[in-house]
């Protein structure tokens, strides 16, 4: 450890204006705080002052000095500074992330503090370059947590514990399920249509890649535009709506696979892309909407107030939480398997619908892996070396606390006693009980800070507990729960076809792929990927909040206003079809 040396306090002023000095201790561990805006998270960790001043108590009570904060502001537009020789470095992507990889490389710091270790690091790969950095450098350093503990990423337990603690802590995972990449050639024809089911609305025209409407179905989806944006009718209702109006092909619709049809950009004539390159280099990559080259069922504004309807109409019953939910892959697409009691399954909403899989099969060999994982040994001694657990919450002096504070009040009506009755000068009150006074004040800090600790250990201990009274819980927190570790360990499971003519589960099936490793790349795209490719997803609502309004699209010109299009449809059936049943009936009269 190095001893102190002759640096000064670090001075910093917060963006609201708050000034901080923060001291060198004498036991010197340098350390920076990393601080991180992030834009889609709401919560307490959203505020840069709450995460700096939490940061600072942090670091204060565990004689850390702060040499540097770091801020890292993911939209903001950083200048970085000019290095000594005048050559103005490129602008990195993360600034605060790359500076805080070199401070702790070249050794600078030995500590890091952050509110959360979702501040600290996005996404896996972020994880192993501080990995990487603390197996190549020779002091390493650690990482304190605020809002999770010290973690050491010296081993593989460490890191796994990282990963572990990453979800159950902090209650929130970022690892996204892969999506599907498709042909490279497609990325430059996109208006053709991909391949796969084809949408609701169509059907596949003469030439290849060519999408024409369905127009009876068109139809009946232009109603259930009309009902839902006209007399409000909720999306059970639009499906009792569909099912009646088309029993053979939609008999058993579900009211979410409705809504995927109605706010899915196909129906509007647009596709949803996302170039690979771009998703690779940024996880949270959001794509663009693009045109494509088949007849919109709706006209732009009238999707746009669908989408607007849908987003705010109610969604029926709470989906129920899956074990495995955004876990298992389908081997052929790559999607995300959706969940019912009975089976997992790639659907054709979102996927190629053609693997499925026993929900009590799967969830039982999954369950069973992880645990194996999980409970080995010393997997578990140092779960709790890394949480600091001990037999009982600090902080428990606070009777004595309660006791001095007694002491102090009694004291206090003594002296006032004494000055009653002319013992004491009014000077030598004033000077006892000022010092009561700072005494008072001491004990009322030490147990703030008792409290802070013991809910800090509390914290902690939850976090243990939860990973352990999960194994037998059921109930929809523990699945939760359950769900973020293992997506935490794991970056997905990727599921194999049956093989033909076989009724037992084969253990086979599952490939395990463990969090950090290469995405996986599913089986319909291994000949065509390309790092020019497009990633589509055909069926991706997108962002409803984004998107411009129609009233934004009107006024912008983009658009014209809609002429409200109220048609009987009934009436109109019934005309087509009496006139039908004229022609039958006089052919079959003729024919007699
Ligand atoms: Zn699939």
């Amino acid at each position: 450890m190095p001893s102190k040396p002759s640096v000064k306090p670090l001075k910093f002023m917060s963006r609201d204006g708050i000034d901080y000095e923060f001291p060198v201790y004498e036991d010197y561990v340098p350390a920076a705080i990393y601080l991180r805006i992030s834009q889609d998270r709401t919560g307490d960790g959203d505020g840069v002052t709450r995460q700096l001043e939490d940061c600072v108590k942090y670091a204060d009570l565990h004689r850390l000095t702060v040499i540097e904060v770091i801020e890292e502001n993911d939209t903001s537009a950083y200048v970085a500074p000019h290095r000594e020789d005048g050559v103005k470095p490129r602008k990195p992507k993360r600034p605060g992330f790359e500076r805080l990889k070199a401070i702790a490389t070249s050794g600078e710091i030995h500590a890091v503090v952050a509110w959360a270790t979702d501040r600290l690091w996005r996404s896996v790969r972020d994880l192993d370059q501080l990995i990487n950095i603390v197996e190549t450098t020779p002091h390493g350093f650690t990482i304190h947590a605020v809002h999770g503990g010290i973690i050491g990423l010296g081993d593989a337990n460490g890191q796994t514990v990282a990963r572990i603690l990453g979800a159950v802590a902090q209650g929130e995972v970022n690892i996204k399920a892969k999506r599907q990449a498709r042909a490279h050639e497609q990325a430059f024809d996109r208006g053709k249509f991909p391949g796969g089911r084809v949408p609701f609305g169509y059907r596949l025209g003469e030439k290849p890649g060519e999408l024409v409407l369905h127009e009876d179905r068109a139809e009946v989806l232009r109603d259930i535009a009309d009902g839902i944006i006209n007399d409000g009718w909720t999306i059970t209702r639009a499906t009792r709506f569909i099912r009646e109006e088309l029993p053979k092909r939609c008999g058993k619709m579900k009211p979410v696979a409705l809504r995927g049809i109605l706010t899915g950009p196909t129906v509007a004539g647009k596709r949803y892309y996302l170039p690979v390159a771009q998703k690779r280099s940024d996880p949270e990559a959001k794509g663009t909407w693009g045109p494509a080259g088949w007849e919109p069922v709706f006209d732009e504004v009238t999707w746009q107030l669908l989408r607007k309807a849908l987003a705010t109409t109610p969604r029926g019953r709470p989906t129920r939480p899956s074990l495995l939910g955004g876990l298992l892959l389908c081997a052929y697409c790559g999607s995300a398997m959706s969940y019912s009691t009975r089976t997992y399954k790639c659907t054709v909403t979102s996927g190629c619908g053609r693997i499925s899989v026993s929900t009590p099969t799967v969830e039982a060999v999954v369950t069973d892996f992880i645990t194996t994982l999980l409970t080995a040994q010393e997997t578990q001694e140092f779960l709790k070396r890394m949480l600091n657990i001990g037999d009982g919450p600090p902080g428990t002096d606070d009777i004595n606390i309660d006791a001095e504070l007694e002491k102090i009040a009694r004291k206090r009506r003594e002296l006032t006693e004494a000055y009653d009755d002319e013992v004491l000068t009014m000077a030598e009150l004033r000077h006892s009980l000022d010092r009561l006074k700072a005494k008072e004040q001491a004990l009322l800090t030490k147990r703030e800070e008792n409290v802070e600790a013991a809910l800090e250990w509390e914290r902690s201990a939850m976090a243990f507990q939860a990973y352990e009274d999960l194994l037998d819980a059921t109930d929809d927190d523990a699945i939760k729960k359950k769900n973020m570790i293992f997506r935490a360990l794991l970056d997905g499971i990727v599921v194999s076809p049956r093989e033909k003519n076989s009724c037992k589960f084969d253990t086979e099936r599952l490939n395990f792929r463990l969090a950090g490793t290469s995405p996986y790349i599913p089986l319909n795209d291994r000949e065509d990927i390309s790092d020019d490719g497009v990633d589509w997803w055909t069926e991706d609502p997108g962002d409803l909040a984004s998107h411009p309004s129609p009233r934004e699209l009107v006024q912008a010109g983009v658009v014209k206003e809609p002429v409200p299009r109220r048609k009987n449809r009934k009436a109109a059936r019934l005309i087509n079809g009496a006139v039908e049943g004229n022609k039958n009936g006089a052919t079959a009269k003729t024919a007699s």
